[in-house]
């Protein structure tokens, strides 16, 4: 019996959501495979690992200055010497920016197999199998790893977040953080403000159908407020510059997994659907009924959105 070790993702103080989808996912593995769950902290001070508590039994609080900002070298030597010191069965890190940065650095270090982007898990003859996507979400793969330790990155959004529930308890470890290379400068927040869309549980997204910005505002945004959820967009709309990049959903933009996704006027070119295959229901709305996104939606209305749109606004109305 061993650890699933989560790597906690955290900036200015701050704990991302990806972590608590992470403390989900371990809990997951530990049960189906007897392990136990837990989590790594690497901070300045301990301050986080309290936090970190709250979604998970166990904490493993590493401090160190070095650890300060995040950094490839920083977090992958702090995470070996976690691993070697204890009793780990494998790691789990967030696939974001940061996770896919230092992750096969970890995994290289201890000499373990890896697996990015995962989105499921599952345990068959005592080993984890794990499935992603492949070729931006047309087919999916399932992989194990030979070596007796794994580490995988986990899709974000792929799995619901952990609730907070009463600390776990909190250890001072060790991190034996030598030369690191990189020093962080500055971190410049591009989207200052913008919603993070990967976790809303309703999005409406519209595509190069709905014309032009103030068409895309009265269809698309407009029936996203008025359901309460979030709006997005495809590159399409994105490049054209009638909602910004932090909307855009797909190889190249966010990963949702909505309960309800509504695609108005947008085709379902792969690398969109790559963004939005995991939605629970999707609705689509396009007027020409050979559209590859019908071949993935839930409810498909083949129509002109400007005629539909409308309709749905005045049904939810009355
Ligand atoms: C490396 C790479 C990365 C990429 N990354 C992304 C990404 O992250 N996200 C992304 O979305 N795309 C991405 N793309 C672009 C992608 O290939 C498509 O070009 C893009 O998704 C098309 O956007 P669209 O569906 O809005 O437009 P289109 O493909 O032009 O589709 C418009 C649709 O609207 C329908 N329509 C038109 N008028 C109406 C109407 N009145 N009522 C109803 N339906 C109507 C049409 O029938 C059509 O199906 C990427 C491409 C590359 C090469």
């Amino acid at each position: 019996m061993g650890k699933i070790l989560v790597i906690a993702e955290h900036r200015d103080g701050k704990l991302s959501d990806g972590t608590k989808e992470l403390c989900k996912v371990a809990k997951e593995m530990a049960e189906m495979s007897g392990n136990t769950a837990a989590a790594a902290v690497f901070s300045a001070d301990d301050a986080i690992a309290k936090e970190v508590s709250k979604y998970i039994p166990e904490v493993l609080s590493g401090v160190d200055a070095k650890l300060a900002q995040y950094t490839a070298d920083g977090y992958s030597q702090a995470a070996k010497s976690v691993i070697e010191a204890g009793d780990v069965a494998g790691v789990v890190i967030s696939h974001g920016y940061d996770g896919v940065d230092f992750a096969a650095q970890v995994a290289m270090s201890i000499g373990a197999g890896i697996v990015s982007g995962i989105n499921k898990v599952e345990f068959s003859d005592g080993k984890f199998v794990f499935t992603r996507n492949i070729y931006n979400g047309k087919l999916q793969e399932q992989r194990s790893v030979k070596t007796d330790k794994f580490v995988v990155t986990v899709e974000k959004g792929a799995w619901d977040k952990e609730a907070a529930g009463s600390e776990g308890t909190i250890t001072s470890v060790d991190v034996a953080v030598g030369d690191v290379r990189t020093t962080v400068k500055e971190v410049i927040e591009t989207t200052k403000g913008a919603v993070d869309i990967s976790q809303a549980k309703l999005i409406v997204a519209g595509g190069r159908g709905t014309k032009d910005a103030e068409k895309y505002q009265a269809t698309v945004v407009a029936l996203a407020q008025k359901l309460k959820g979030e709006y997005g967009a495809s590159r399409a709309v994105v490049d054209a510059g009638w909602t910004d990049h932090a909307r855009q959903i797909g190889q190249s933009g966010k990963t949702v997994a909505p309960d309800l996704y509504i695609g108005l006027g947008l085709s379902g070119a792969i690398q969109h659907v790559a963004g939005m295959k995991g939605a629970k229901c999707i609705v689509a709305v396009n007027k020409d009924p050979e559209a590859p996104i019908f071949n993935i939606a839930t409810y498909g209305i083949v129509g002109d959105l400007f005629e539909v749109v409308p309709a749905m606004i005045e049904a939810l109305d009355s």
